[in-house]
């Protein structure tokens, strides 16, 4: 694996910390918690996508792209990254926003993630849900070249081999930490959605040699569907950084019963984790990813399928901004 050989801009403070959570790990009374801190990664209020984005906006400006294009739900962080990382390295972005979550109130439109957009100047559109992003997206190409532009297309979540290159270079930092803290890790947590986080990972963790199980926690998709589309493109990444087959279809696993009614629904049990992490450690997690991945590793702790004595390492993906969007639907 050979990731100095893609285009890369530098938007991420690497590495993100790696960090022992006593008091969640003490208030559980199982497994021992550690968090690596991707809510970290540095830009408008940190992420898993600004890992991505190193490598799809890089790949942009190898192109001589000066727009990108991109989709994403209302509270879409990607989008709110892909904003930012846009403004950074002197490029237009155009957003398509999708309305996936039902009977949505003022703040959920208007707050959070999609304030954030604004500030960052994007140009915002929105669609209703099932939308052809396709055909849309090339509407907008067309647009983009008929005024004299170059338009570059990242995928929602920056989930394509290329920006799961990102999550290849995290597996391999996660590997450098457990070496440099002398820590023998059991398990590794991530929420799973448009899959390129928990496909990077694989890969960077297979293509280093590593056995070492990821657990992805589903917050959209049925377990089938997810764990072919981490797959799939776990493949194609793996192909691509030069570690073909590296990543077997059975050692991918999502367990996908934290969901509840839908994608971006509030859930009891996330509602839970969110306050337990904040009250326990000072830590923001979001309602939509973290908060649901959050749940289930409590859940697997409490039912004992993570034992005492056991080490993980809850992958924290960001998304805090949108909480914002929740102010009226949390409990507290
Ligand atoms: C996008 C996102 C995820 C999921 O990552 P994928 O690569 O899309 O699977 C998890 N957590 C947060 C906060 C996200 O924004």
């Amino acid at each position: 694996m050979q990731l100095s050989d893609f285009p890369r801009a530098s938007l991420a403070h690497l590495p993100t910390p790696l960090e022992y959570l006593p008091r969640l790990s003490e208030h559980l009374g199982g497994a021992d918690v550690f968090v690596k801190r991707d809510d970290c990664t540095g830009l408008a209020t940190g992420g898993n996508k600004t890992r991505k984005l190193e490598f799809s906006m890089g790949a942009a400006l190898a192109e001589g792209a000066d727009t990108v294009i991109t989709v994403g739900a209302v509270q879409s962080n990607h989008v709110r990254q892909t904003a930012a990382a846009a403004c950074k390295l002197g490029m237009a972005c155009e957003v398509m926003l999708e309305h996936r979550v039902a009977r949505p109130s003022a703040i959920y439109t208007g707050s959070g993630n999609v304030f954030l957009d604004r500030i960052f100047g994007a140009n915002l559109r929105e669609y209703p849900a099932g939308t052809d992003f396709n055909l849309a997206m090339e509407e907008i190409a067309a647009e983009v070249r008929d005024r004299g532009g170059k338009p570059y297309f990242i995928p929602g979540g920056a989930s394509n081999a290329v920006g799961a290159l990102g999550y290849v270079d995290c597996g391999v930092e996660l590997l450098n930490q457990f070496r440099e803290q002398e820590l023998d890790i059991d398990h590794i947590v991530t929420a799973t959605g448009s899959a390129g986080t928990h496909a990077g990972l694989a890969v960077g963790l297979r293509g280093s040699g590593s056995d070492l199980p990821i657990l992805g926690i589903g917050v959209n998709a049925p377990q089938d569907v997810q764990e072919e589309r981490v797959f799939l493109l776990a493949e194609e990444t793996a192909a691509l950084v030069g570690a073909p087959n590296s990543v077997s279809r059975d050692d991918i696993v999502a367990d996908c019963n934290y969901i509840g009614p839908g994608y971006g629904e509030p859930t009891e049990a996330m509602n839970e984790a969110v306050l337990m992490l904040a009250r326990l450690e000072g830590l923001l997690f979001d309602p939509v990813y973290s908060g649901k991945a959050l749940a289930g590793m409590i859940d697997y702790i409490r039912t004992g399928r993570f034992g005492k004595g056991t080490k993980l390492v809850f992958l924290h993906t960001g998304g805090s901004a949108g909480l914002f969007a929740y102010a009226d639907t949390l409990v507290l």
